[in-house]
């Protein structure tokens, strides 16, 4: 099948923080030749400006008040992903354990999520891109041809995350990483869930070239539903 077949075709990737979705995402969209959206850089990318102007982020009202100031852009190819904030590259520094501490309380507050929202959907555009988060199949992409939720077991998470940060402190990661599920998934603004209609998969026992296989039989399954 063509590259060009999938040219409008969105995927979208939701889960829990190291479920292996920004790996399986890029390994999407670099087969496909589709374009890739971390819309959880742009969360992270929003905290560290807020942090970086000293805006106390557990402080709804502060943060409303200053959300719309920043500018922030997403390169989308899948091999060479970037983020940056008012034209700084913050690739790196939106992984920190501060801004990571900070991120769900930041993404928790509607107005912060409207502003995003706007700028992913504006990302998204006529599709042929892979969008990986929290809602995107249920909010930001609800008519996405392919939905996917993916999984694994919370050691397995930590491993990955722990190995993917360079940290050591296996239970600390896997606490730190419930406690975000914990705040993404109650929340009352688009709390993190599986959509209607999304394929779950559960990564645990597959490698990253099982998973990406499997996603990529789904998005080539859809593409031929359409003729
Ligand atoms: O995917 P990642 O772990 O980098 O996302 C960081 C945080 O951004 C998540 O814990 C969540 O609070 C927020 N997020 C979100 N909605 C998305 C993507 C990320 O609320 N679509």
């Amino acid at each position: 099948m063509s590259e060009r077949a999938h040219s409008d075709v969105v995927v979208a990737i939701d889960g829990p923080s190291g479920s292996g979705k920004s790996s399986t995402s890029r390994g999407v969209a670099a087969r496909l030749g589709l374009r890739y959206l971390d819309t959880g850089a742009m969360y992270r990318a929003m905290t560290w400006w807020l942090l970086e102007r000293g805006v106390p982020v557990d402080d709804a009202a502060a943060v409303v008040a200053r959300c719309d100031e920043p500018v922030i852009d997403s390169g989308t190819d899948p091999l060479a992903p970037t983020i940056t904030a008012d034209g700084v590259d913050v690739s790196e520094a939106i992984r920190s354990p501060e801004v990571t501490g900070a991120v769900s309380a930041v993404s928790a507050v509607p107005e912060v999520r409207a502003r995003l929202l706007r700028l992913q959907r504006e990302a998204i555009g006529g599709g042929g891109i892979v969008v990986e988060g929290r809602d995107i199949g249920a909010v930001v992409a609800p008519d996405a041809e392919v939905k996917v939720y993916l999984t694994a077991d919370p050691a397995a998470r930590a491993a990955r995350r722990a190995a993917e940060e360079g940290g050591t402190d296996l239970a600390a990661t896997e606490s730190s990483l419930l406690a975000r599920d914990r705040v993404d998934s109650t929340r009352a603004a688009s709390p993190l869930t599986m959509a209607a209609g999304a394929v779950h998969v559960d990564t645990t026992p597959y490698t990253l070239d099982e998973v990406v296989t499997l996603i990529v039989g789904l998005v080539e399954d859809a593409v031929e539903d359409r003729r």
